[in-house]
């Protein structure tokens, strides 16, 4: 119901978390392998993502900021094949409309210098700097987040820090991505001023092991206490293909499921670590899929009475089996045949519990 609200709607940015993380993913699929995020006053006086990326070519630049401009997607048959984060050009065009300001300054490849472009509300260029010193990338500042819409800015004034933790669960969530990706991980820097005093929130080493990066963001001792999510199952999965009017085929077909990641070892009367310590992804892109976190902390506490374990769960799906097209802002994904794959991955996670505990 809620994916269908967002929908309707049609905003991509809907919370402070949202609005980050296009940033973070436009850094993301622009190659960027350094990101650096900048909040002031937890985001309500500004956010600041930048990167190391391509850079944004000058050709581009009156097109950008505007609904539905993306270089990303060529066709409409790439959809099921998406291996971007973004692909429908909303997020800056969002951002313009909800904010006080956006400004963005970027350089490419091609140009020893950048150029700062400040966008108007509806996206168009508002204004255009001649050359500044800027390395290959981008850095796109927002400044007054929701400042146009009175109601729900005061909601995010009055529950900032709230809607901030929200945010820093999301950004170590993109922390982790590219170390179960197995590319070349990202080194993700995080930080927040207030009244000019910076502190750190959350930071990678860039190196590419998942272990590596979960020390990295919460300390060695973490890994003690954690072991291997290593899972591989099949799932039946009932499959209608709609081709032409009146042209429908059902077919059952069975889907191999991996799933990857790390989760907490079984430990008697262990502290309990709680859902903000879970993440979850489908084929490397963070996601809520709740009902599939909801089984896997059933079983777990099965074993291990009075514990919300540490979870980093990357399912490996067929493309073709899951639809990250619902929700506007991506995190809602539908998974054809939930069911039978929550049936089934009990069993797996059952098996493996049963057999490492022998
Ligand atoms: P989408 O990501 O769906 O393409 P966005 O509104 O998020 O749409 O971004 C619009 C376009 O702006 C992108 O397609 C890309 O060309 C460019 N862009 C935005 N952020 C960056 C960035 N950090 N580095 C390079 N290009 C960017
Ligand atoms: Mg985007």
């Amino acid at each position: 119901q809620h994916a269908i609200h967002q929908l309707t709607s049609g905003q991509v940015v809907i919370d402070l978390q949202t609005a980050v993380k296009e940033l973070v993913e436009n850094s993301l699929d622009a190659k960027a392998t350094n990101i650096e995020v900048r909040f002031k006053d937890y985001g309500l006086k500004s956010i600041e993502v930048i990167d190391n990326g391509t850079g944004i070519g000058s050709e581009d630049f009156d097109s950008i900021g505007l609904k539905h401009h993306t270089s990303k997607l060529a066709a409409f048959e790439d959809l099921t094949s998406v291996t971007t984060f973004g692909f429908r050009g909303e997020a800056l065009s969002s951002l313009c409309a909800l904010s006080a300001s956006v400004v963005i300054t970027t350089a490419t490849a091609h140009t020893p210098f950048g150029t700062i472009l400040e966008l108007n509300r509806d996206g168009t260029v508002k204004s255009r700097s001649g050359k500044v010193a800027r390395q290959r990338g981008t850095t796109v500042s927002v400044s007054g987040l929701f400042t146009p819409l009175p109601v729900r800015r005061k909601e995010l004034e009055r529950n900032v820090k709230r809607e901030f933790g929200k945010a820093l669960h999301l950004l170590n969530a993109y922390a982790l991505v590219p170390c179960t990706h197995g590319v070349p991980a990202v080194l993700l820097s995080v930080s927040n001023t207030v009244q000019g005093k910076k502190s750190v929130q959350l930071r990678t080493d860039g190196s590419d092991s998942l272990r590596a990066a979960v020390s990295a963001l919460w300390g060695p001792k973490m890994l003690e206490n954690i072991v291997e999510l290593n899972l591989d199952f099949d799932v039946e999965t009932e499959r209608s293909v709609l081709r032409r009017r009146g042209q429908e085929t059902s077919n059952t077909m069975t889907s191999g499921v991996r799933v990857r990641g790390l989760i907490s070892k079984f430990s008697v009367g262990g502290g309990r670590t709680g859902i903000d310590r879970q993440f979850f992804y489908i084929n490397h892109r963070p996601c809520n899929i709740s009902k599939v976190q909801k089984a896997l902390n059933e079983v777990y506490r099965t074993f291990n009475m009075h514990q919300s374990p540490f979870i980093v769960a990357d399912f490996i799906l067929p493309p073709d089996s899951c639809d990250i097209n619902v929700s506007p802002d991506k995190r809602t994904i539908l998974l054809h045949s939930e069911s039978s794959l929550i049936e089934a991955l009990k069993h797996a996670v059952t098996d493996s519990f049963s057999s490492s505990r022998s």
